[in-house]
């Protein structure tokens, strides 16, 4: 669980694992004070016949802390329930891992060898930014990507097919990046019963009343309006016209605008999104107490300016009792779509799945591929396991599992992938 993390004893775990099944495998230690048990990275190898360029298989050891209601059997125990395994990570990321690692044993039984090198890279720290995980792992070893051409993580998947559509594999090549802001008032302190003004916490609320409802204009990136050509032929009836060409439908016809953004996850797709997500001031009844803090979840659209948009927040707020400072923020990367990778997913669906429409999309969460991204890796974000609205919402939710079908077809989908991509060389 993230915080604090303790990731090492796992890759320790897994890395025994694999070295019995007669794998290569090492433990990367990455030190990290915020977590005392140790955090370390497991590093699994499957050499290929020397064609440069190796493929990663990305996923990470941590995860968000389980809560304690809505669980069918304890969120840290991995508990089989019926046709699935219950627990916190079952889909996000140690499923994940589970599913890299079998992959990567079928691949490197094979008579023939992959062209490539594979390698199985499950890292620390993911949920809460991967300064510790991802980038201490490529700081420490780049040899790592330095050596890599593509990778897949997590992040798209499978929808299944509604009644006489055809299924889709979304596969993430771009996402919305972080603007982590820190809204934080200072006021006088006091008695509660002083009937004192201008305390932090009524500065903080109307500070926040002037922004929670800022509107953010619609832009059309060129990646999100790549996204829904893609996905035209899974329009709603009538709309396929307006996804093929998004831009100028949401600028010309207002009825298709109005239907379009009523849509939540499409509108968080053209424009960007605050959500007020953290409160913290005082803690006692009767005490003002001389500060008053909020956190704020904003997610840019490809080329989103962090600063400015604080820059922008703290012009509505107008108060200099009032700050906006970033708490994190990364640059949004993307990956080309045209690429072998791409192809091999396609590939793949042809087999595993005919009919089924893949489609490069933009995805809202981000995840570690941007820091491979930014070293010139092709980084999809694509797990093949078909996932329905109730396992999305397990995720970072409570009764999150992974249906044994679900693991088996993560397993011979990335085996499929990774057989395509070989046809290449
Ligand atoms: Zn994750």
């Amino acid at each position: 669980m993230n915080p604090p993390g303790n990731e090492a004893p796992l890759a320790r775990f897994l890395a025994d694992w694999a070295l019995a099944q007669g794998l290569e495998a090492e433990v990367v230690e990455l030190p990290d004070p915020r977590a005392p048990r140790g955090r370390a990275a497991l590093v699994v190898r499957v050499r290929g016949r020397g064609t440069p360029g190796a493929v990663i298989l990305l996923s990470h050891l941590d995860v968000v802390p389980a809560g304690d209601e809505g669980w069918e059997a304890p969120p840290f125990a991995g508990t089989r329930v019926g046709e699935a395994v219950v627990g916190r990570g079952a889909l996000d990321a140690k499923g994940v891992t589970v599913t890299h690692l079998i992959a990567a044993l079928r691949l490197a039984v094979r008579e023939r060898p992959l062209a490539r090198d594979l390698l199985v890279i499950a890292v620390p720290d993911e949920e809460k930014g991967g300064l510790g995980g991802a980038a201490a792992l490529i700081e420490k070893r780049p040899d790592l990507v330095d050596g890599a051409r593509y990778l897949l993580g997590e992040g798209g998947s499978i929808s299944p097919g509604i009644t006489g559509r055809r299924s889709l594999w979304a596969v993430g090549f771009t996402e919305k990046s972080p603007c982590w802001l820190d809204v934080r008032a200072k006021g006088l302190s006091g008695h509660g019963a002083s009937g004192q003004r201008g305390t932090a916490v009524q500065r903080l609320l109307r500070a926040l009343g002037r922004i929670q409802d800022l509107p953010f204009p619609v832009r059309v990136v060129p990646e999100v309006a790549r996204t829904f050509r893609s996905l035209a032929p899974l329009a709603p009836e009538g709309d396929e016209g307006h996804w093929i060409d998004l831009r100028r439908s949401l600028s010309e016809d207002p009825d298709f605008r109005e239907r379009f953004l009523a849509e939540p996850g499409q509108a968080a797709r053209v424009r960007d999104t605050l959500a007020i997500t953290r409160l913290r001031s005082g803690d006692g009844y009767n005490r003002l107490t001389d500060e008053a803090v909020a956190g704020l979840d904003l997610r840019l659209l490809p080329g989103g300016d962090c600063a400015a948009t604080a820059a922008r927040l703290r012009e509505a707020i107008d108060d200099p009792a009032v700050t906006v400072e970033v708490h994190l923020a990364f640059e949004s990367r993307s990956s080309p779509v045209e690429t072998a990778l791409m192809a091999a997913i396609e590939g793949a669906a042809r087999k595993l799945d005919p009919g089924a429409l893949v489609a490069p999309s933009l995805q809202l969460g981000w995840s570690d591929a941007h820091w491979f991204r930014a070293r010139g890796v092709v980084a999809y974000g694509f797990v093949p396991r078909r996932l329905r609205p109730i396992d999305l919402r397990s995720i970072h939710g409570p009764g999150e599992r992974l249906t044994i079908d679900n693991l088996v077809l993560g397993i011979e989908g990335t085996v499929s992938i990774l057989e395509e991509l070989d046809r290449d060389r």
